[in-house]
């Protein structure tokens, strides 16, 4: 996949024609924030559009640290401009119906058209899907060009909130596969951007969550955003604190968002006869799970990745409605200049970071 960018003088400063700023992850670990020549009109189909914020994600880490082996698709990763939780300003709408001025939230994902998932609708997990920020240049650049029908009017939202409708819109798949109904208890277990952003929607759909997290501050600010409960406990205990909470039932939905691997077994074993468990996180451990739950109880085991765009739609509405709780995970700001630093520091993991966001424009 060629890029649409080419690295040129990265230490030159002066500007002239297309030419912007942005952070070029160049090889694995080395990420360079210089001069690069950009789009110039929009090609056919296409939209341009200048970065106004980027959130750091965790599955960037894979890329940046030269992690590839979990991505799927081209070999040809570098130089790649990462950056796929996107909110930007439409700059040249090209052929698209959207209008120049605009604030957008970008889709990140290209899905093939063709196989078998593409076929039944279920393109977020089409195995040659493409990437914005992975397969494709993102959004840590002050321009971009994008397929057109991955741009989404982001109305009236702030920079911030509109980059992360790419997040909520991971929630808000997660609890259209969990078949999430109003009024159902709802165990969640994580408390970072993914698990904070599954407990807003689950509460914005009138379910009642018990947040699980070792992170005391995670804990309050789950607390903050509508949890009933919040908990971190041996998993005897939090068996027993769980079907305290449910009147002795258990939660008919549980979502893994943490990464442990060991969260499913636990998972398989809080949950009542009929449950549900959601898996998003992409943890790369093992641990023993016990297969005679699945019949036992009949419970659905079921995979959650990425978003359709059917849900992106949802996910702009749900942090419209849900704007002053998702203004509360923005822990970091670095601005462009210093994306590197943000990466590092994003991926030593600091227990007081939520979501780090860079700066782009
Ligand atoms: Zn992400
Ligand atoms: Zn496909």
């Amino acid at each position: 996949m060629a890029s649409f960018f080419s690295i040129n003088a990265v230490q030159g400063s002066r500007r002239e024609g297309s030419q912007v700023l942005a952070a070029v992850t160049r090889s694995p670990g080395e990420m360079v924030v210089g001069d690069v020549s950009g789009p110039g009109r929009a090609r056919a189909g296409h939209v341009i559009v200048r970065p106004e914020r980027v959130g750091i994600c965790g599955s960037d880490f894979h890329l940046f640290s030269g992690d590839v082996g979990a991505l799927s698709g081209s070999r040809d990763f570098y130089p790649r401009i990462q950056g796929h939780e996107v909110s930007a300003i439409v700059e040249d709408p090209g052929d698209s119906e959207r209008t120049s001025g605009e604030r957008v939230a970008i889709w990140p994902l290209l899905p093939c058209g063709d196989c078998y998932p593409c076929r039944i609708g279920r393109p977020n997990v089409c195995p040659a899907f493409r990437l914005v920020g992975v397969h494709l240049d993102g959004g840590l650049a002050e321009r971009l060009e994008v397929p057109a029908g991955l741009v989404f009017a982001a109305g009236d939202l702030d920079p911030d909130s509109a980059c992360f409708v790419e997040p909520a819109s991971v929630a808000v798949h997660a609890l259209a596969r969990g078949r999430l109904r109003a009024g159902e208890q709802v165990v969640v277990f994580g408390a970072g951007p993914i698990g904070l952003a599954t407990l807003v929607a689950a509460v914005h759909g009138s379910a009642r969550v018990l947040s699980v997290d070792p992170v005391a501050s995670r804990r309050d600010l789950a607390k903050r955003l509508g949890a009933e409960l919040v908990a971190w406990a041996p998993p005897a205990e939090l068996m027993e604190l769980t079907r305290e909470w449910t009147g002795g039932e258990g939660p008919p939905l549980i979502v893994e968002t943490s990464g442990e691997a060991g969260v499913l077994a636990q998972a398989v074993e809080l949950a009542p006869s009929a449950g549900r468990v959601v898996v998003v996180s992409l943890s790369s451990g093992t641990a023993p799970v016990r297969p005679g739950a699945f019949p036992e109880k009949e419970i659905d085991v079921i995979g959650s990745s990425c978003a359709t765009a059917a849900d992106f739609a949802a996910a702009i509405r749900l942090v419209v409605a849900c704007r002053a709780d998702i203004a509360q995970l923005f822990s970091h700001h670095f601005p462009l200049a210093r994306a590197a630093e943000a990466f590092e520091f994003a991926m030593s993991r600091p227990p007081d970071a939520i979501k780090i966001v860079v700066t782009v424009n």
